[in-house]
């Protein structure tokens, strides 16, 4: 589908516009490195699914991806173990609880739920097969970047900010272990799990990767055909159900489009064979949301009239 670039510009200018009037959250503040990342910075971009890109505000600033790594991983994991496999290794169903939330573990004998929260991602970086840490942290990596139709690098200094400092999440490797949803060394899937939270990318790339989705696989950047087309609706139904946390059920209500966020401010949401909308801006609110990044990536839905249920 092809759309007007004067109306796609002029609706990411006015939803960044919107956005700077915003002034609720606050940056994600247990992890130390993300605590002292400008507040102020909002970006917006869309990139169709025929590969045009539009962008305003702070695209090129990079930013951790955090959970937003988690939807690349789970693309991973599908190929390798199949749908079936990976509701029952893992789940698709949403918790209702925060993502890091033992409880959630605890209500369902040990099972992740979602490969969208904490514990689903950790399993899905343990169920990737790979001989070693390195050659499991090199499979993720090299699908982020392809998605994101650029080279992407691991930030040593967010890295260590987040291992240094990610106890809970150790917590819920050794409690996955111990249920059996776990399925390499429990360590090496949080430290590589950490990791994939780690890489810097900017708004531009993020809406690339987003678009990929979108174009059901295919990067429209570079033309390659980087996911398997089947296992794209798989991971567009486990962001509806998770992507956007406790929040996701109002998300889908409001807003109507497949999401992910990340606790370094970014957004993503997919228009399946439209475009992929990113944003970012640090300050989150209590679900672990970034407030004005959530803000413009519906505004600019509202404005191109995109929604699933319309
Ligand atoms: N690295 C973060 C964590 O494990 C990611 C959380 C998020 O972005 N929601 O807590």
């Amino acid at each position: 589908m092809q759309q007007d670039p004067q109306v796609i510009r002029q609706a990411i200018g006015q939803a960044l516009q919107e956005s700077l009037s915003l002034q609720g959250g606050k940056n994600a503040d247990y992890i130390p490195f993300l605590a002292q990342v400008p507040s102020h910075l909002s970006a917006v971009a869309v990139v169709t699914a025929e590969g045009a890109v539009y962008q305003a505000g702070d695209s090129s600033y990079p930013f951790a991806i955090e959970s937003i790594s988690k939807v690349s991983t789970l693309a991973l994991a599908l190929e390798e173990a199949g749908p079936a496999a990976i509701k029952e290794k893992i789940g698709a169903d949403p918790t209702g609880l925060p993502f890091n939330s033992v409880i959630a573990l605890e209500l369902h004998s040990g099972k992740p739920l979602s490969p969208l929260v904490n514990a689903g991602a950790m399993s899905a970086v343990s169920l990737l097969k790979a001989n070693d840490a390195e050659q499991r942290w090199q499979r993720i990596l090299h699908l982020q970047q392809q998605m994101a139709g650029s080279a992407l690098a691991l930030s040593e200094e967010v890295n260590q900010s987040e291992q240094s400092t990610n106890f809970h999440n150790r917590g819920i490797a050794w409690l996955l272990y111990s249920a059996g949803y776990m399925y390499c060394d429990p360590m090496e899937a949080c430290e590589v799990y950490t990791r994939q939270c780690s890489v810097l990318i900017n708004t531009t790339q993020l809406a690339t990767f987003a678009a990929t989705l979108a174009a059901r696989g295919m990067n429209p950047l570079t033309r390659q055909q980087v996911l398997r087309k089947d296992n794209v609706p798989c991971i567009l139904a486990e962001m509806t159900m998770e992507g956007m946390y406790g929040a996701s059920g109002d998300w889908a209500y409001s807003v109507g489009l497949p999401a992910k966020s990340g606790v370094g401010g970014g957004v993503i949401a997919v228009v399946p064979g439209v475009m992929g909308i990113a944003a970012f801006s640090p300050p989150l609110d209590n679900e672990g949301n970034s407030v004005r990044a959530q803000a413009m990536v519906a505004s600019v839905a509202s404005q191109l009239g995109y929604s699933l249920y319309r």
